[in-house]
């Protein structure tokens, strides 16, 4: 692991490439209140800020990207308006399990005093738990709702780890799964003898993926016991996408049987 580490940084810094475009938000880049630009063009749903602009974010300095209040990128608005909006996980009373919790959702989610939440992270000192999601550390049916976005291209045994999720889940529980995709792709690519991190980088566009999904890959979700129900951002006004800078995307609504 430390190997790989290594040579990740190593590629980090030859591509310098900023930390926090590999692995999301980097803890130092929550609150960047600092460099916040009070207006009202832009809003972000997670914090309930607005902006005149959001910050550039990625390697190529993608525009009006970032929240300056919480960190949030498009991806993140568009889950949280799903969680908020469908599932009303502020007005709910559950066990929520946050897998590698974006910091600006678990914000929004921790001090809520309904839910029971629980995040899990195998880096993140922060997390409740360090844990494999390949292994998860809880008893089955113990947790009614389970966050994973941007985890799962990250695991070779994507199956077991989607098994974990619906272990864990009651009856009638939901995961809701974002992972990034090419749906213009019909099947998902991977090659597990692709193993160094320059090898991932060539073969996945990132380091650390070991896929590049398709739009074959919520079969696996479905192979693995869970209902599917596909939630494109395309379905927004798009005034309302523009104005919370949500990009074109699609979260995975898994509903245990
Ligand atoms: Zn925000």
């Amino acid at each position: 692991m430390l190997e790989d580490l290594k040579q990740r940084l190593a590629l980090v810094q030859r591509l310098n490439m900023p930390a926090d475009a590999i692995y999301g938000v980097s803890p130092q880049a929550r609150n960047r209140r600092d460099e916040s630009v009070p207006g009202s063009a832009f809003a972000c749903p997670v914090c309930g800020g607005r902006f005149r602009r959001f910050l550039p974010f990625g390697l190529n300095g993608r525009r009006n990207a970032r929240c300056p209040g919480c960190g949030s990128l498009e991806r993140h608005r568009f889950m949280w308006m799903h969680l908020r909006d469908r599932h009303r996980l502020l007005r709910r009373r559950l066990r929520l399990l946050h897998i590698a919790p974006e910091h600006c959702i678990r914000d929004a989610l921790a001090s809520n005093p309904g839910l029971n939440y629980v995040s899990v992270d195998m880096f993140d000192p922060e997390a409740d738990r360090a844990a494999d999601l390949t292994a998860l550390p809880f008893r089955d049916a113990s947790f009614g709702f389970a966050i994973c976005s941007h985890v799962l291209e990250h695991i070779g045994d994507d199956r077991a780890a989607i098994a974990e999720l619906f272990r864990v889940l009651v009856p009638g529980g939901r995961a809701v799964v974002m992972v990034p995709i090419d749906m213009k792709r019909p099947e998902t690519y991977e090659d597990s003898s692709i193993d160094t991190a320059a090898g991932r980088d060539e073969a996945f566009g990132h380091p650390y993926h070991v896929r590049i999904c398709g739009a074959d890959y919520p079969d696996r979700l479905r192979q693995a016991g869970f209902a599917v129900e596909l939630i494109y951002s395309r379905a927004m006004p798009p005034h309302l996408r523009r104005f919370l800078r949500i990009n074109k995307t699609v979260l995975f609504d898994c509903r245990k049987p």
